[in-house]
């Protein structure tokens, strides 16, 4: 069995007030459901990191980045590394944002690398994946999604690839208020799977959590959890709002 997982992306969002104010209700509204029956997860800004870590520490709720560099340490200036994101209290980290491939350009293979590099400093990769619109009118929604996978998860042994969660991401249903329908997100879920399955074997593709994500809300988020292979949500806008995105935790259960 899944358990279901609730992940909420602040983006560059926030201020440190309205960080810590957030996330307190969000770990307080959810502290019930969080402790057995959902994994709920919080991404802040890198620099709200450690005062949201420190502020839902007594919860059951995690906190993760929305990015991570594969090098350790050194003159790589701006970037932070998976140990100095473990040292401020994170669990999780977001991988290949839709917005980091397409409005910041990173590379697939860069991808790779970040993934590979946040489980071997303890972290939690969560690898986001997704068409663009073009791609989807094209016919190449899988074509694209399997080079996300095989590029993101590039000599994962299957030891490691238990750490990661995959988010499907269709890049025309981010913050377009535009979300695919259950029916399209459980096609393109059970496609993961299958992949993962074909990779990694049944067992393992049985127990990764593939989470959907995409201008998720609390009216729509019941019937994208009822579909047999989306285990969890990814929350970007009605994350930064404490009643929303309890409401979505409380729908997953
Ligand atoms: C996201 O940021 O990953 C996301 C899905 O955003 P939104 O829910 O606002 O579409």
């Amino acid at each position: 069995m899944r358990k279901p997982f609730i992940a909420g992306n602040w983006k560059e969002n926030t201020d440190s007030q309205s960080s810590v104010a957030l996330a307190k209700a969000v770990a307080a509204g959810s502290a019930e459901l969080a402790r057995e029956r959902v994994s709920v997860a919080m991404f802040p800004p890198f620099v709200y990191l450690q005062a949201v870590a420190r502020a839902v520490s007594s919860f059951a709720v995690a906190v993760g980045a929305q990015d991570v560099y594969f090098e350790p340490k050194g003159a790589f200036t701006g970037e932070i590394s998976p140990a100095m994101l473990k040292d401020v209290g994170c669990t999780y980290v977001l991988c290949g944002h839709s917005e980091r491939r397409h409005v910041i350009k990173e590379s697939d293979e860069l991808v790779g690398k970040k993934v590979a590099a946040a489980i071997g400093g303890g972290l939690l990769p969560i690898l986001c994946v997704g068409e663009l619109l073009d791609e989807r009118d094209a016919g190449k929604t899988e074509q694209v999604v399997e080079r996300h996978l095989r590029t993101g998860l590039a000599g994962l042994s299957a030891e490691k690839m238990s750490a990661v969660t995959i988010a499907y991401e269709p890049v025309w249903a981010i913050g377009t208020g535009r979300t695919a329908t259950p029916q399209q997100a459980q096609e393109v879920h059970q496609f993961i799977r299958g992949w993962l399955a074909k990779a990694y074997g049944r067992n393992l593709a049985q127990e990764i959590r593939v989470l959907y994500g995409g201008s998720v809300k609390p009216d729509n988020a019941k019937e994208l959890m009822a579909q047999e292979d989306v285990d969890g949500l990814l929350v970007g806008g009605a994350s930064l709002k404490a009643d929303d995105f309890v409401s979505i935790i409380r729908a997953a259960v």
